[in-house]
């Protein structure tokens, strides 16, 4: 009998979940949305005790992932980051463009050590495929360890075939976001370029190399642009 490999399904945004209130400066643990206004140049994640700040696990993790690789490779701090160079030649993995199923955004193949991105989007909106590289590492660092079936993500969207909300898959969901928004948008250099270039949603994120949609969530919860990102606002097609 052919033995079926488990998956995990999970509800997969190519950008970071947008907010839905104002008020509290606590990031929610669960998988809602996450949102939270917070004082320009304030950190955008984590908890605040007393002076200092707890981040949250997937933001320390897509830090410390970049401090390695930049301590491994010499890499600048300028410039989009390189995430395929980061998923290839420092993680090891192999990243392969497919014809995945539509719907499906991306793949993570544990045991191959693959990441497989949908060719349909990747040929329809180029910036998400980083972001879907992106996620896929995050679930790599993170959760690799702690399952063992292949994770299948698909765009959010598809709100369906997503997992229950407060469940364990969308959790694991919404930290690979917020691990890919960190990755591709990291908040200190989020802060140094709109201090020298400003809050001009379309310029960041070509200068990122990110949706604009992506960028626009980033920015507003940052703090630096006050209107609720709206994706009739920006195309992905941008
Ligand atoms: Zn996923």
């Amino acid at each position: 009998m052919q033995k079926r490999t488990r998956v995990l399904l999970c509800t997969f945004k190519n950008e970071t979940p947008p907010p839905s209130g104002f008020g509290g400066s606590i990031a929610q643990k669960d998988p809602g949305p996450f949102v939270h206004i917070r004082p320009r140049g304030a950190r955008e994640n984590g908890y605040a005790v007393g002076m200092s700040v707890i981040e949250d696990r997937e933001i320390v993790a897509a830090r410390d992932l970049l401090d390695r690789y930049r301590a491994t490779y010499g890499a600048s701090d300028d410039g989009p980051i390189p995430v395929d160079e980061i998923a290839e030649s420092y993680l090891g993995l192999i990243v392969q463009t497919a014809p995945l199923e539509h719907g499906i955004s991306g793949m993570l193949l544990l045991r191959e050590r693959e990441i497989r991105v949908n060719a349909a989007e990747c040929a329809k909106w180029p910036v998400r495929r980083r972001f879907t590289i992106a996620h896929e590492i995050g679930h790599w660092e993170l959760h690799a360890s702690e399952v063992s079936a292949n994770f299948i993500c698909r765009l959010g969207d598809v709100r369906e075939a997503g997992p229950a909300k407060g469940s364990p898959e969308a959790v694991r969901e919404r930290e690979a976001n917020r691990f890919a928004a960190e990755l591709l948008m990291p908040e200190d250099r989020m802060h140094a370029r709109v201090a020298s270039d400003g809050n001009d949603v379309i310029d960041q994120a070509r200068w990122f190399d990110v949706s604009p949609l992506s960028m626009a969530y980033r920015l507003y919860n940052l703090g630096y642009i006050k209107q609720f990102p709206s994706k009739t606002d920006y195309d992905l097609d941008d």
